[in-house]
């Protein structure tokens, strides 16, 4: 049986406005905003609001509209830092890898010759995270 939906998440606060992000676009459906730990300039999340705690308990309506942003957003980092190419990553419960349980995806623009960071724990500062999501938001015309 799938595990249960946990509405104190992280990701869920963020959704109720009870904490900060760095937010990048924002529709009926869908909310995106920057890793706080990017892995890399412009690692950006997107989730969908419906309260789904990964891609095994997520309804297909849910993740119709999730994805459709995903494509929205991997466009709009790869124009914002002219990147080669952009690498999508989503995982499933905690041994796949997945620490915050509110379904998201990763959005990461990839460059010729860069590996990706791991994951350090380290906060980036907030104003180059801001920077960058203005500047997403800028190349998706929405600046
Ligand atoms: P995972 O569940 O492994 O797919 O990853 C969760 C991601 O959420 C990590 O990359 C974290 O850096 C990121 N993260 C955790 N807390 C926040 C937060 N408050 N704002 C933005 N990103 C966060």
């Amino acid at each position: 049986m799938a595990e249960a939906y946990d509405p104190n998440n992280i990701f869920a606060k963020i959704l109720r406005g009870e904490i900060p992000c760095h937010k990048v676009f924002e529709d009926a459906d869908t909310l995106s905003f920057m890793d706080i730990m990017p892995q890399g300039d412009g690692h950006t999340l997107v989730l969908p609001k419906a309260p789904s705690r990964n891609l095994l308990d997520a309804q297909p309506e849910v993740l119709a509209s999730v994805i459709g942003t995903v494509q929205r957003i991997a466009k709009g980092v790869k124009a914002a830092f002219d990147a080669d190419g952009v690498f999508v990553q989503q995982f499933n419960e905690a041994p796949a890898g997945q620490t915050v349980f509110h379904l998201h995806f990763h959005v990461i623009p990839r460059f010729a010759g860069v590996p990706l960071k791991g994951h350090t724990g380290q906060m980036a500062d907030h104003a180059v995270l801001a920077d960058h999501a203005a500047k997403i938001r800028a190349a998706l015309g929405i600046g």
